[in-house]
């Protein structure tokens, strides 16, 4: 089969390429692959308009390399506005609560809307961190549809968090755990062996990660298994690690030398693992991940909502780190929008640092959210820049508004000004998923109608499960308590 030829005609480039910069010119791509870039060369210009397929006119259009969410749940799109002034311990109880309801036409509509909302954002990839494992199939079903690139990573889990804080429920509260949540090791081996043969490099845009939950919610077995698929399949880890005060203090008791030397002893830290949040770690962890080339997955607006904490990414960025951006969850106080994530990244860290040359600047920033996300997706070769021979994912973006009046540095203004409202079009693997601000794969108004069709059906849903949270809450209260004393 020939493959489609398009031509995207004059926008200015942010290439990503530090040898060419941004500048104006024109791209090729053929198939899912960019196959030619190419500045002032009228000539060649004209001989490929006579070629090509489809041809894009993007005079005063800035086109970028799409962006990776490196870390998301989609679930939590069905969950905004229900808890938003708690702290991680209690408000993971809710969104628990919340999320054990879900069943399979829930999921697939609250990933089509997540791809939505991202899609309109000018991102194009998500490693979505994926709880209600036994959904996994409607959330794929999903994926394919939207024509999203995205990393799945169902997560495993076997240690609850009150056995992880030696929390005493009385009995009455023990009988009543939610169903579906523990899988014994050999039904998770043969779950991920399963949906990896079905899905794992499905038309080279769909990937399955390892998804441990954090490593203090896993027992040394699940870790175990983790580091042998991870070898056998070459598979990558995501997991979040040390969120808050409480999980490292925690784990300064349950763990010799804390969570972070722990890992290392099981063999799991080097390049294949992306470890989200990494708030809390002394400058020994800081070192042993940046040694061991782990990937940081920074999460501002999420760690901000839940008081987690001022994640240390300066240290990590000063050190060479690869540090990524994630929007985490709905419900944690954020939009999927990495233009707020670069913003907030680019200025919650300056007045921690006086020492104005240590700054990270736009750039950095922007490589957070495409370059250093490609790592994560295990993709650094193949995406996160525009040239000749990577993968065609790119966001095209008005310039007609006051976001870009006058133009003066695309960078900056892409870190410092735009907030997602200038994205036009949108191409993933060389298939237009966006155009003119309307999605070409989801019928957006079919999405809205089943989500707010189906929310009725979810408060019923929610109220068992959410008595149990209110049940369960007074006691992570008072354990909760003591960490804010010390
Ligand atoms: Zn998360």
């Amino acid at each position: 089969m020939i493959a489609k030829k398009t031509l995207i005609k004059n926008p200015l480039i942010v290439s990503n390429v530090p040898s060419v910069g941004n500048k104006k010119g024109t791209v090729l791509v053929e198939g899912q692959t960019i196959t030619d870039v190419f500045y002032h060369q009228e000539n060649l210009l004209k001989d490929l308009e006579s070629h090509a397929d489809e041809i894009i006119d993007a005079e005063n259009m800035v086109l970028i390399p799409g962006m990776v969410n490196s870390h998301y749940h989609s679930y939590t799109n069905l969950l905004k506005g229900t808890v938003n002034n708690l702290p991680l311990e209690i408000w993971a109880l809710y969104t628990m609560a919340y999320g054990y309801a879900l069943e399979d036409e829930d999921i697939y509509y609250a990933v089509l809307l997540g791809c939505i909302e991202m899609m309109k954002a000018g991102v194009t990839s998500c490693v979505d961190h994926f709880p209600h494992i036994w959904t996994s199939e409607a959330a794929l079903k999903a994926y394919d549809q939207a024509g999203m690139r995205v990393a799945f990573a169902p997560m495993l889990h076997d240690v609850p968090d009150e056995q992880f804080f030696q929390i005493a429920f009385p009995p009455s509260i023990q009988k009543q755990r939610p169903k579906k949540t523990a899988t014994s090791i050999e039904e998770m081996k043969s779950f991920y062996q399963s949906i990896i043969s079905i899905w794992h490099q499905k038309d080279g845009r769909i990937s399955i990660q390892l998804g441990p939950n954090a490593p203090q919610r896993c027992s040394e077995h699940i870790l175990q298994l983790c580091k042998e698929l991870s070898e056998k399949g070459n598979l990558r880890i995501h997991t979040h690690l040390l969120e808050t005060k409480a999980q490292y203090q925690q784990c300064q008791k349950n763990f010799p030398g804390g969570l972070v030397r722990h890992l290392d002893r099981l063999g799991l830290l080097n390049e294949k693992i992306s470890c989200v949040h990494a708030v809390w770690l002394d400058d020994e962890e800081i070192q042993l991940l940046v040694d061991r080339n782990v990937s940081i997955v920074h999460n501002p607006a999420s760690n901000l909502l839940l008081g987690s904490g001022i994640a240390p990414i300066p240290s990590f960025w000063k050190k060479g780190a690869n540090v990524a951006l994630g929007t985490d969850g709905s419900n944690c106080g954020t939009i999927h929008n990495l233009f707020e994530a670069m913003r907030l990244t680019a200025m919650i860290h300056r007045p921690q640092e006086s020492n104005y040359s240590n700054w990270m600047t736009p750039e950095a920033v922007f490589n957070m959210a495409t370059t250093s996300g490609a790592k994560v997706l295990g993709m650094e070769r193949e995406l996160g820049r525009i040239a000749s021979g990577q993968k065609a994912d790119f966001v095209l973006l008005k310039t007609k508004n006051t976001f870009w009046a006058p133009l003066n540095d695309p960078m900056s203004q892409l870190v410092h000004q735009e907030n997602g409202s200038s994205v036009d079009s949108v191409l993933v693997n060389g298939q237009w998923t966006l155009r003119q601000g309307t999605t070409v794969t989801i019928d957006e108004e079919k999405v809205f109608l089943e989500v707010r069709k189906r929310r009725e059906g979810l408060l019923e849903k929610w109220q068992e499960p959410l008595k149990r949270a209110e049940r369960l809450r007074p006691h992570f209260e008072t354990i909760l308590l003591d960490y804010h004393l010390t």
